[in-house]
């Protein structure tokens, strides 16, 4: 059977060149890059490269670029530690109602020692006000942390104009973004951006699981996340995951070379992808912005029915997608992504997200096409709630 892998949001498969680059760090250049015979200082110089590169990716220098275990541990070592190294400045946090869990989670726990956390709403596209974040700012206020683009609805934050607005107060509050979803696929710049703190994910680049960065400017004070040894610089203590950092970099390095040519190829099959599902199937609402948008990112919603049978009917013709967001899938709430946009329940339920990648190719986006209508025909004419059944 056909497959096609549109859950690109939620992982990208590893690249051959990016698994040749790891493969040597397995076996024979397995050192420790804490030691300092020549099995070691070949993994420390690895790592130094792949750093290098990361860096190079998001315009910082590399000794601002601090590897760890993923997106979730990068956004959590930025929010605790900014937290916990500031805390006599004040107990205050600023993020968005918008978030991925492994910041809102963080924030929630935060909430539980004593921090006051603002979680602002965002509009029917899903955008933060500038004006909302400089409003909610008090004499406790020690960081800001607001998503660069988000994993469900797509929506580009105005993180830019945030960073200009910070940077004009008269006291200095720390600027996170998890910039997960953009790196590697459209312009990210730190000093464009105005951020202290920028969160990365390599398995979401075509890189390895398992592996991120935590971006942290110059001069910024915040605790370790890992005590122990003196790796990172003493801020992240534990033995480097040589081949997963290699990896990193190398995926890296690959996305930077093909980010415009990538950029107008997914652009082209989302335009495509959108307009055929307006054009084919009735009652559907776009959620995310019209055009502040992610060049990968689909995210629909088809009243009347159920998300999760479209994806389980979905899956039967070979199409993977997601509904919701991954971690929240198994649940039956739906996403806070898309309640927050101002969606009821009943219209949330019925979302389903299709998130492009550099191996998909028009004939995937037509064979979706070709199939969604169908399912989506069927599931709303086994639905209770669907207007042209019963009696009303
Ligand atoms: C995937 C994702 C994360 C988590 O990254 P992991 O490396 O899977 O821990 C965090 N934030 C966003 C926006 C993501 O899409």
């Amino acid at each position: 059977m056909k497959r096609v892998y549109m859950d690109h949001a939620g992982t990208t498969p590893v690249r051959r060149e990016v698994l040749e680059a790891m493969l040597p760090y397995f076996t024979e250049r397995f050192g420790n890059a804490s030691t300092i015979y020549s099995y070691g200082r070949e993994a420390k110089s690895a790592i130094e490269e792949a750093r290098e590169k990361v860096a190079h990716l998001i315009g910082a220098d590399p000794r601002e670029v601090f590897f760890t275990a993923g997106g979730t541990e990068s956004d959590n070592w930025a929010i605790r530690g900014i937290a916990h190294a500031n805390k006599e400045k004040g107990k205050h946090i600023i993020t968005s109602s918008i978030e991925h869990h492994a910041v809102l989670h963080t924030c929630e726990d935060l909430e539980k020692e004593g921090f006051k956390v603002t979680y602002l709403p965002v509009d029917k596209y899903g955008l933060v006000k500038v004006e909302d974040v400089i409003n909610a700012i008090t004499d406790e206020t020690i960081l800001v942390t607001i998503m660069h683009a988000n994993n469900e609805i797509g929506t580009i934050e105005p993180i830019a104009e945030i960073g200009k607005a910070l940077k004009k107060l008269d006291r200095k509050i720390y600027f996170h973004t998890d910039a997960v979803q953009t790196v590697g696929k459209i312009p990210v710049n730190v000093d464009e951006l105005g951020v202290d703190l920028l969160s990365i994910s390599a398995h979401k680049i075509y890189g390895p699981k398992g592996v991120g960065a935590l971006y942290i400017r110059k001069g910024t004070k915040i605790k370790p996340f890992m005590t122990g040894g003196a790796q990172e610089n003493k801020r992240r203590a534990g033995t480097e995951n040589v081949p997963g950092i290699v990896g990193f970099g190398k995926a890296a390095e690959l996305a930077e070379k093909e980010l415009m040519e990538q950029y107008e190829k997914l652009s082209y099959l989302r335009d495509k992808l959108i307009k055929g599902i307006m054009e084919r199937i009735p009652h559907v609402i776009l959620n995310g912005h019209p055009t502040q948008r992610l060049p990968h990112n689909v995210n629909v919603c088809f009243k009347y029915i159920e998300g999760e049978s479209l994806l389980l009917n979905l899956d039967m013709k070979g199409i993977c997608a997601s509904s919701g967001s991954a971690c929240t899938s198994g649940s039956l709430e739906p996403s806070h992504v898309l309640l927050a946009i101002g969606l009821p329940h009943e219209i949330a339920h019925g979302s389903l997200r299709l998130t492009l990648g550099r191996d998909n190719t028009e004939e995937d986006v037509d064979y979706v096409l070709e199939v969604l209508p169908g399912i989506v025909e069927k599931l709303r004419s086994m639905s209770p709630l669907f207007p042209s059944k019963g009696g009303n």
